[in-house]
Formats: structure tokens, sequence, C-alpha cells
């Protein structure tokens, strides 16, 4: 039996395209990721950079605490 191996076109190299990318790749398809700006990412790297983050890589009550009276909710 021989094994077919899929080209997978991912048009957009902003989170969802690159984990979609990833993931695809993993299952053994061949993928190019394509994106009309000169790199990858860059909404996301920007997000971050302007400081507005709203999650962080700290314990879980820390983080809730951020959200004041919603946080019960969550
Ligand atoms: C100011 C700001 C602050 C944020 N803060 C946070 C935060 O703190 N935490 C958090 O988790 N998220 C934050 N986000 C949200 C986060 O950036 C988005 O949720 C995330 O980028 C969405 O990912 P995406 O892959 O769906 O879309 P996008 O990041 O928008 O990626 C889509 C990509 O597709 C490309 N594209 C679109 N159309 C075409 C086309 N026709 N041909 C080729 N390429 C194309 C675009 O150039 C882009 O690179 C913030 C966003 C902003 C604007």
């Amino acid at each position: 039996m021989s094994s077919t191996t899929i080209d997978v076109a991912v048009i957009g190299a902003g989170p969802a395209g690159l984990m979609a990318a990833e993931t695809l790749a993993q299952g053994g398809a061949r993928v190019t990721v394509f994106d009309a700006m000169p790199s990858a990412g860059r909404k996301f790297l920007m997000a971050g950079r302007g400081g507005l983050n709203l999650t962080h890589s700290e314990p879980l009550e820390a983080f809730l605490s951020r959200y004041r009276g919603a946080a019960p909710k969550l």
C-alpha cells in the first residue's frame, strides 16, 4: 500500500494559521504558509510589545484577580 503526501497551502501566518500549519505538518502534510505581510505573526507580536497583554504566565489566583468583580464568573 502506498501513502500519499498531501500538499496544503495555509493563507495567513497569524497564530491560527501557524497552529494549523504545525498540526497539518505533524500529520504528514507538506505545508506552505503564505502571508500578505513581510513576516509572520505581526499582529500577535505587536500586541505583546504594546503591553496590552491580558494573559500572563502566572498562578491562576493572581491572574483571576486582574478581573476584579468578574473574577468569580471566570
Ligand atoms: C492591540 C491588540 C492587543 C492584543 N492583545 C492580546 C493579548 O494580550 N492576548 C491575546 O491572546 N491576544 C491579543 N490580541 C489578539 C491577537 O493578536 C489575535 O487574537 C490574534 O492575532 C488572532 O490570530 P489570527 O491568526 O486569527 O489572525 P491574525 O493574527 O490577524 O493573522 C491573520 C494573518 O493573515 C494574513 N492575511 C489576511 N488576509 C490575507 C490574504 N488575503 N493573503 C495573505 N495573507 C493574509 C494577515 O496579514 C495576518 O498575518 C491583541 C490584538 C490587538 C490588535
